[in-house]
């Protein structure tokens, strides 16, 4: 039989699937039905439903295939025409908490801008530019662990250097490794600056040794990591750090063209009156100018004003350039690729294809494969279990998530991640998390009293953890919790009936002989007459000789009083078969 493949592009509809398939609306339709869907012909079926529809139907020689409609990542590694200029570096400073970062880009903005400028600078700036040699050095903002974010997101190079902060009193710390992680994943290159070399207790070459043992070996031990001894605080050797950042550039040979249409990336956006939306952006190819027309992810809008990351007027941007601008229609995501369009009517265009595609991508399928599976019956009764995870980093949330997912629930609990996110909990997440048994899980972050305040009386549940598998546990705990407890069942004897002596409503009074085991107050019973079941009893208590007893064991004969939930006709000649029930919680 010939192959096919059929692509689908986050999902596909049942027309389009049965197009595909060479087979009849109808008839797929039918499949469908028959595995409990009720379908119609427009409807969307991901890629998973269409896997098993296609497995149900027997075509082996079918395969299916995901296609990547992501727009937004095409053009991101684009190749350089030998047109390509230099281009200043783009950097990002990380590290733990408290090792200096903010302390050094204060620094170096006052250090590096003409006096009463940096000073100035009251609003919420991400990302900045100095002068060094006469060379402009391009800074992201606030360690950069959302732009780590973007990057990841959209396979981006967009940080070309990260320098890691390490303050030589303290060592290598967790955050420390994290940013490691992260610049590593980034592909960037690693300058590390070991900080407060002023301090006494501090221990450069401990340091050094330690982050050797973390793979960064360095260049004076014959590695190939720069390592600059700084204090930030009293500005010791700050010079020397930005000089190693423009020769880690020149080696770089960062360039970028600049006769393409502009684009880059969104680094930060948000709404102000008067202006609508201000969004920041980094200019990663080609020039933008004010009155162009560009796009970003679903919105797209006419350049009305550009700002320097001074909040200057600025004409043109060049690569590695941050800019604010406003002109946008709506606001657009941090992280979203911006591309300059030729006129109104391609923008627009463009934005509206860049919506279809990322609601293709995700929740545009209204039939998903839990869906499909749990009307197979395959998935029966599974039970939800929302978090939402907040971290100190975003390595820490991801590592927090990727082991909540490892978790083996027994395929009996879906792991709903309502949301995740860098920073202390706040306002919005217990608005998230309220109403919909979601607990809130804070990784080496903190919750304000306002914030716990609100959670308690929203009676959402928040629990801060600083270690990894104490917050596994909880999350575990919490799922053996939703899980149905586990109904055991133990037979204990057997008695045949030889009088009836009351029967009004649900209480029974009645002797017999123990055939086998034992009967015993509080063990349950079941009714059969003539081996019909004619219901269910609890043993309230057991008599010998007409004085209440612990227990009647085979052979014996004697009195029960039982209680029943429904009226039963208990006859002379039925049999009780007694049998404890334990509810035992269960455990994954
Ligand atoms: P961040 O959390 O990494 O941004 O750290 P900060 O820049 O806020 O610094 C934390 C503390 O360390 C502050 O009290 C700084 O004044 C101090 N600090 C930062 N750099 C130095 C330094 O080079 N020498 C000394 N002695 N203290 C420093």
């Amino acid at each position: 039989m010939e192959e096919k493949t059929i692509q689908i592009a986050g999902s596909i509809t049942v027309d389009e699937l049965a197009n595909a398939l060479g087979l009849s609306v109808t008839e797929l339709i039918g499949t469908l039905f028959k595995n409990g869907i009720v379908a119609t012909i427009n409807q969307r079926l991901d890629f998973e439903t269409a896997s098993i529809i296609i497995d149900e139907l027997g075509l082996k020689n079918v395969k299916l295939e995901k296609k990547n409609t992501s727009t937004k990542t095409s053009n991101f590694h684009r190749e350089l025409s030998d047109k390509a200029v230099l281009r200043p570096p783009v950097v990002a400073v990380m590290g733990h908490v408290d090792h200096g970062k903010t302390t050094l880009l204060d620094t170096l903005l006052h250090k590096k801008t003409v006096e009463g400028e940096a000073g100035g600078i009251t609003q919420h700036i991400s990302a900045y530019q100095l002068k060094h040699s006469d060379r402009i050095i391009t800074f992201l903002d606030t360690p950069g662990h959302e732009a780590f974010a973007a990057i990841r997101q959209h396979g981006a190079m967009l940080t070309d250097i990260v320098v890691i902060v390490v303050a030589a009193d303290d060592g290598v710390k967790p955050q420390t490794i994290e940013a490691i992680n992260f610049a590593k994943s980034a592909n960037a290159k690693i300058i590390v600056a070991i900080n407060k070399i002023d301090r006494e207790g501090a221990d450069i070459n401990r340091t050094m040794a330690d982050l050797a043992q973390q793979g960064l070996q360095p260049e004076e031990w014959g590695g190939d990591i720069v390592m600059v001894p700084i204090s930030a605080k009293q500005n010791q050797n700050l010079d020397k750090l930005l000089d190693m950042i423009l020769l880690t550039a020149d080696i770089e040979e960062l360039k970028a063209d600049i006769d393409i249409p502009a684009e880059g990336l969104v680094i930060e956006s948000h709404m102000e009156t008067g202006k609508g939306s201000v969004v920041n952006l980094l200019v990663t190819g080609g020039e933008l100018k004010t009155s162009e027309f560009i796009v970003a992810g679903s919105t797209y809008g006419k350049i009305r004003t550009m700002l320097d990351w001074q909040g200057k007027p600025k004409g043109k941007a060049t690569p590695s350039t941050p800019v604010t601008i406003t002109g946008f229609k709506d606001l657009p995501n941090f992280g979203d690729r911006f591309t300059e369009a030729k006129d109104e009517k391609t923008a627009r265009k463009m934005a509206l294809l860049n919506a279809q595609a990322a609601a293709d991508e995700s929740a545009s399928a209204n039939v998903t494969s839990t869906d499909l599976l749990r009307m197979m019956n395959v998935v029966d009764n599974t039970k939800t279990f929302n978090v939402i995870v907040k971290g100190d980093v975003l390595g820490s949330v991801t590592s927090v998530v990727d082991s909540l997912k490892l978790i083996d629930t027994k395929g009996e609990i879906t792991l709903n991640i309502v949301s995740t996110g860098v920073g202390d909990i706040n306002e919005n997440d217990v608005y998230m998390a309220a109403g919909e048994n979601t607990v809130i899980y804070g990784f080496n972050v903190s919750v304000p009293i306002n914030i716990s305040k609100m959670a308690a009386r929203d009676n959402v549940p928040i629990r801060t953890y600083k270690v990894i598998y104490e917050l596994l546990d909880d999350a575990k705990h919490e799922m053996e919790n939703l899980l149905d407890a586990e109904i055991v069942e133990e037979d204990k004897g057997e008695l045949k009936v030889l009088g009836v002596f009351r029967t009004e409503k649900t209480n029974i009074i009645a002797g017999g002989e123990v055939l086998t085991g034992d009967v015993k107050p509080e063990y349950l019973a079941r009714i059969i007459h003539d081996k019909k079941y004619l219901g269910e009893a609890e043993v309230t208590s057991v008599q010998k000789e007409k004085i209440d007893t612990k227990e009647l064991v085979a052979g014996e004969t004697g009195g029960l009083a039982l209680k029943t939930t429904s009226k039963i006709d208990l006859q002379v000649g039925d049999r009780l078969k007694f049998f404890t029930r334990e509810t035992k919680k269960r455990t994954l």
